[in-house]
């Protein structure tokens, strides 16, 4: 079960008998920077003869300018260099960044979609995947009084090697691969827009119940 990424990676790192160029959504949050490290892991640790050790990930990062305190590309920029630090080969390219302006109740897809179009344009990625894990289950959404995020279809397509875990089970990872201490403490979740995390937005919310502390290891 804990390694339930692996199964991912070996149906989508490549296609048709070609290694693949992998946009991956990195917020800046626990779950993408989780994506980034096995997807990095994966690549490199597969036998050289097998065609995706030639696939590449391309993160991508959206900046919703609706926040005027906090500058995510940021959380995204720390994520990508402590996983290159644990895996010096990591095959991450450069970041591609999209500034966007998000109405309240738009889904972050109005502005990944075409975000990624253009990549895909462009020649720099062939497909994006996003870096989320999936809602908590029912008992723990209820007893932490969590709203249903009713995520749409178009994310359930996205799904990337995260998408069949829980934060619960996020965490459990962290702790087995030893990535407390180095990674999980720049993995920025709290949507709040402040410096400090309001330990009150369904994202501070579901990191406290999985890791027991919030971001920056607030308790
Ligand atoms: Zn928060």
């Amino acid at each position: 079960m804990i390694e339930k990424w692996k199964e991912w990676c070996n149906e989508k790192l490549s296609y048709e008998g070609k290694a693949r160029k992998i946009g991956l959504l990195v917020s800046g949050g626990a779950d993408s920077a989780m994506a980034l490290y096995v997807l990095s892991k994966h690549i490199l640790d597969c036998d050289k003869d097998k065609i995706f050790s030639k696939s590449i990930i391309v993160p991508m990062h959206g900046w919703d300018q609706r926040r005027i305190n906090v500058y995510s590309p940021d959380s995204a920029k720390d994520v990508i260099k402590v996983v290159k630090k644990l895996i010096p080969e990591a095959p991450i390219k450069n970041l591609q960044i999209c500034g966007y302006y998000k109405e309240k109740g738009e889904e972050k897809a109005k502005y990944h979609n075409p975000f990624a179009y253009m990549l895909v344009k462009e020649n720099i990625i062939d497909v994006y995947y996003s870096g989320s894990t999936k809602q908590p289950e029912g008992h723990v959404m209820k007893k932490l009084k969590m709203e249903d995020l009713k995520r749409t279809e178009d994310l359930q397509r996205k799904k990337g090697p995260m998408g069949s875990y829980t934060k619960r089970e996020l965490a459990l990872l962290y702790k087995d691969y030893g990535l407390m201490e180095d990674l999980f403490p720049v993995t920025v979740s709290c949507i709040g827009d402040a410096p400090q995390p309001c330990k009150n937005c369904w994202w501070c919310l579901e990191k406290y119940d999985a890791f027991g502390m919030y971001d920056g290891g607030v308790k």
